[in-house]
């Protein structure tokens, strides 16, 4: 299985996949490989027709099953200053360069390679594949492959999401939610305040808002959290707005997220500034002009991987590693929407997260290795 995967990671690193590109070749070229291993697939498709969500499924139809999932797509080379081409791997000591090779098509490769060495007649239970796209943007194929599970009623037991964790256990990690809000003021001359709305100012009454808002969080940490810090966050992380000293900003707006450790935060969140926008900032705004307007716009909203006290992927992943411990990390990931559906979820793969986004990002053939040694011992528990 190591020597197929090296070799299945060449052809996927050939892939340009990067978010804003299409990446039906290479779904194509997974889809063509997983079915000459006897699987049977499906694809679910973006409003663009440009991007596709890979499923398939070997062994017994039926609930249940193990569930091996990575996204498609990696993150731009721009602006980074590679020592090869970054869509053309190249071992160099050990290691094998290329965009993508551990964020994550070092585990795509060996789940790939893993489906070729099955004999899905021998599956006892089902082993499902999903290959997803624009996970880098924000999980939105992730966000649609669970509502196509949903309705075609497939609900694996375990996943198991291989981002790179050096092979480590990951059972929890916060969600990440980016905003816009954007202010729709009324220009005038600045000698004249009262006569306009100034966008600006409104701007910076929600952001201390925001800084309210985040104090409120801290006494909200769930009891043992075990992230850092253990509370949900809010960060600020750009304001704009305005055109000149002495003119009334007529518009304005601010970047601004958070990491919440419990979905609840997330709605305590967005209900008092929904509360706060409705019946302080708008009133105020429309005393003066109609059509003042304060909109949110959500850039992208990864939800939490909640650590689960009872977790039989978590289990089964430290049977099959041999490690006894589980951790919690601050980067987001695919698992907690598969979370949502009811599977027990870890995140477990090859790689370090080091070296995900980087100039000359790699993996090392022992990482790899671990991952197919991992996968092997799955093969043995899942067959009869
Ligand atoms: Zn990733």
């Amino acid at each position: 299985m190591r020597d197929q995967t090296i070799d299945i990671l060449r052809d996927l690193i050939a892939y340009p996949t990067v978010s804003s590109e299409s990446n039906l070749q290479m779904i194509g070229h997974l889809a063509g490989q997983l079915e000459a291993a006897g699987a049977r697939c499906f694809l679910s498709g973006d409003d663009t027709g440009s991007k596709a969500n890979l499923f398939a499924t070997l062994g017994p139809d039926g609930p249940g099953g193990i569930l091996l999932s990575g996204h498609s797509d990696v993150v731009p080379v721009l602006d980074q200053d590679w020592s090869s081409d970054p869509f053309e791997m190249t071992e160099r000591d050990g290691r094998l360069y290329g965009r993508g090779t551990c964020d994550m098509k070092g585990f795509i490769a060996a789940a790939v390679a893993f489906a070729g060495q099955i004999d899905p007649a021998r599956l006892i239970r089902p082993l499902h594949f999903a290959f997803t796209y624009d996970e880098e943007v924000g999980c939105l194929g992730a966000r649609h492959l669970v509502g196509e599970l949903a309705q075609r009623n497939i609900l694996p037991d375990i996943a198991i999401i291989g981002e790179p964790t050096e092979m480590r256990i990951i059972e929890g990690h916060k969600g990440c939610c980016e905003y816009t809000t954007h202010f729709s003021g009324l220009e005038g001359h600045g000698s004249l305040p009262d006569a306009g709305v100034n966008a600006a100012e409104y701007a910076a009454r929600y952001v201390s808002r925001l800084m309210e808002l985040r104090e409120q969080l801290k006494p909200r940490a769930p009891q043992n959290s075990r992230f850092d810090p253990p509370w949900t966050t809010i960060n600020i992380g750009r304001i704009a707005g305005g055109v000149a000293h002495n003119v009334i900003a007529g518009k304005a707006e601010v970047d601004w997220e958070m990491r919440p450790v419990q979905k609840a935060d997330a709605e305590f969140v967005k209900q008092a500034l929904a509360a706060y926008v409705r019946h302080t900032l708008l009133p105020d705004m429309h005393a003066v002009c109609n059509h003042a307007e304060i909109t949110t716009e959500t850039i992208g909203e990864v939800t939490g991987l909640d650590p689960m006290h009872d977790n039989a992927a978590r289990d089964l992943v430290a049977e099959l590693t041999g490690s006894n411990s589980a951790d919690v990390v601050s980067f987001g990931t695919e698992a907690g929407l598969f979370q949502e559906l009811g599977m027990n979820v870890v995140v477990c793969g090859p790689g370090s997260i080091e070296q995900a986004h980087k100039p000359d990002e790699f993996i090392t053939v022992e990482q790899l290795n671990k991952c197919c040694d991992m996968l092997a011992r799955l093969g043995i528990k899942l067959t009869a």
